[in-house]
């Protein structure tokens, strides 16, 4: 009998579940980038291994809502973990127990759910700095289990695959084996513009940024045209992401668009345009349309 069911990514921004994602299912599906709250979009990662299909979620940053969006993110990634027969939380174990991480674990603990702690970035740390940490987590909560990893270099991935290979409900497959992920193209494209946007600008220019994919088409000769907006919340915005004689958005599509064709392996031609839109985070469209409910109440 064949098993398969959701595992859950949950941790602080930049504890690195995008990269442990990508190593674990060898294939770039959401934004990896230095900066924090990059991922905005729920998206899956599904990794068959023998007769297991393991289909990782991997939740936006949980983290104290300021404004509307980021209460958004809180919500979808709360969803992520509720339907998960796996949670991992994952811990930068350079980073130690910060009060997000504190009240991460505080929530999940009252919640009721069963989790494996994770503790990524031991290529960071000395070895005799993780058992400390590893004390003063379970003293906060019960940990199912608890896994080492440096999910940049691969160390201890093998028996937290296991771990879960062993844990998931027997059942049937529920995605087609070649479908390794769920991300609509469109917001694929949005993303990958918005990880060129946080790669090449600066402070809080990134943040006050949203990216929507306008027109998605594929052509006749099998190549794709993507006509993608840039939102900024304020003019000085609009200024430092277009550039002198427009060289910034030019690199920005340029990154963008070789990214895209590597992903979509095919000839891709991106068009972007950076549209002056103060509040947009505000705006309960743009917050659906970057794949998030809006919180209830
Ligand atoms: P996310 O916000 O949780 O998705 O975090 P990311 O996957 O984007 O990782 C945040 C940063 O930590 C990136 O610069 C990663 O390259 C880095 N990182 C992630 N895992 C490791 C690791 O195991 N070792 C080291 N040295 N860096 C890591």
């Amino acid at each position: 009998m064949s098993r398969c069911g959701f595992i859950a990514l949950i941790g602080a921004p930049n504890a690195g579940k995008s990269t442990l994602l990508n190593k674990l299912t060898g294939a770039k599906l959401s934004i990896v980038s230095p900066k924090a709250q990059t991922t905005r979009a729920r998206v899956l990662g599904i990794l068959v291994r023998d007769d297991t299909q393991m289909i990782f979620v991997d939740t936006p940053g949980i983290f104290s809502p300021k404004r509307r969006l980021d209460q958004a993110m809180v919500e979808a990634a709360w969803n992520g973990a509720g339907e998960a027969d796996i949670l991992l939380l994952l811990l930068d174990a350079k980073k130690g127990l910060t009060s997000d991480v504190r009240e991460i674990v505080t929530k999940l603990a009252e919640r009721g759910a069963k989790i494996a702690l994770v503790l990524n970035k031991i290529d960071l740390v000395e070895r005799q700095n993780l058992l400390p940490l590893v004390q003063s987590m379970t003293q906060i909560a019960i940990f199912e289990r608890v896994f080492m990893i440096s999910a940049q270099t691969g160390d201890g991935i093998e028996e937290l695959l296991t771990f879960c290979m062993g844990k998931l409900p027997e059942g049937v497959f529920l995605y087609p084996e070649d479908e390794m992920t769920d991300v609509p193209d469109r917001l694929l494209a949005a993303e990958i513009v918005r990880e060129q946007i946080f790669l090449q600008t600066r402070d809080e220019v990134p943040y006050g940024t949203t990216v929507e994919t306008e027109s998605f088409k594929e052509q006749k000769n099998g190549s794709i045209r993507i006509e993608a907006v840039i939102y900024v919340a304020r003019e000085g915005h609009k200024a430092i992401l277009i550039g002198a004689r427009g060289a910034r958005i030019k690199e920005i599509g340029s990154r963008a668009r070789r990214e895209l064709e590597r992903l979509l392996e095919t000839k891709v031609d991106l068009f972007l345009r950076v549209v002056e839109r103060p509040g947009w985070d505000e705006e309960a469209a743009r917050i659906r349309a970057a794949g998030l409910e809006l919180p209830r109440g």
